[in-house]
């Protein structure tokens, strides 16, 4: 089975947004929102982290059964879309994901959004590829295109990666090989 997936290499991340400011500008998200955040943790202190972080495409997504109108669905290969013609804004998906990722913005008539979150770049169900809906709903369908999604591709110092999971675990063990191996060779001896 493929799954899709997103990792951040939190020993890479240098907290500089790139792949933040990449997903917003080139699927026009509005102001207000967003389908990816970088978080800093100890934030001045010794062992600063960061991260960015944005929907998981989880192999078993808490969000999809607790939709009450079966706006959510998983592809074959892993990721997790939203139908935003289907949602009715009731933010139990939001309320179910254990990493608070489902997103809503109040629109200027008073009324909140369809749910928005990363789509891997893969544009949005019920829609022709490259379509003007697609485009309206859900930004660019880069995956469709044969192309990894723009967030990954924005960062500079390759923390955040986008892949089949089974490649990405593949390419973890070996930058864990190589820390493991200058982190003995930099021990006192
Ligand atoms: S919204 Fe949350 S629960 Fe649903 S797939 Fe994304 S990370 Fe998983
Ligand atoms: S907000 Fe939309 S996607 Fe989320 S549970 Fe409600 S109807 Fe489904
Ligand atoms: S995969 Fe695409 S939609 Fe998801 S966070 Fe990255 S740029 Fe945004």
């Amino acid at each position: 089975m493929i799954q899709m997936i997103h990792y951040c290499d939190p020993e890479r991340c240098i907290a500089c947004s790139s792949c933040v400011l990449a997903c917003k500008v080139g699927h026009e998200i509005p102001v207000g929102v967003a389908r990816r955040r970088v978080f800093t943790m100890y934030e001045g202190l010794p062992g600063e982290t960061s991260f960015s972080l944005a929907c998981q495409h989880c192999v078993e997504p808490y969000c999809l059964p607790v939709c009450p109108v079966g706006a959510i669905t998983k592809r074959a290969d892993g990721i997790v879309q939203t139908d935003k013609e289907k949602c009715i804004s009731c933010r139990m998906c939001l309320d179910a994901c254990p990493f608070g990722i489902p997103a809503f913005l109040e629109q200027e008539d008073g009324t909140i959004s369809p749910q928005e979150k990363c789509t891997y770049c893969a544009g949005g169900p019920n829609c022709e590829d490259f379509s003007e809906k697609e485009k309206e709903l859900y930004g660019q369908n880069r995956i469709a295109e044969g192309k990894p999604p723009l967030c990954a591709s924005m960062c500079s110092t390759k923390a955040l990666m986008s892949g089949e999971s089974a490649v990405i675990k593949d390419i973890l063990l070996q930058r864990e090989t190589r820390r493991n191996k200058m982190r003995e060779q930099e021990a006192p001896r």
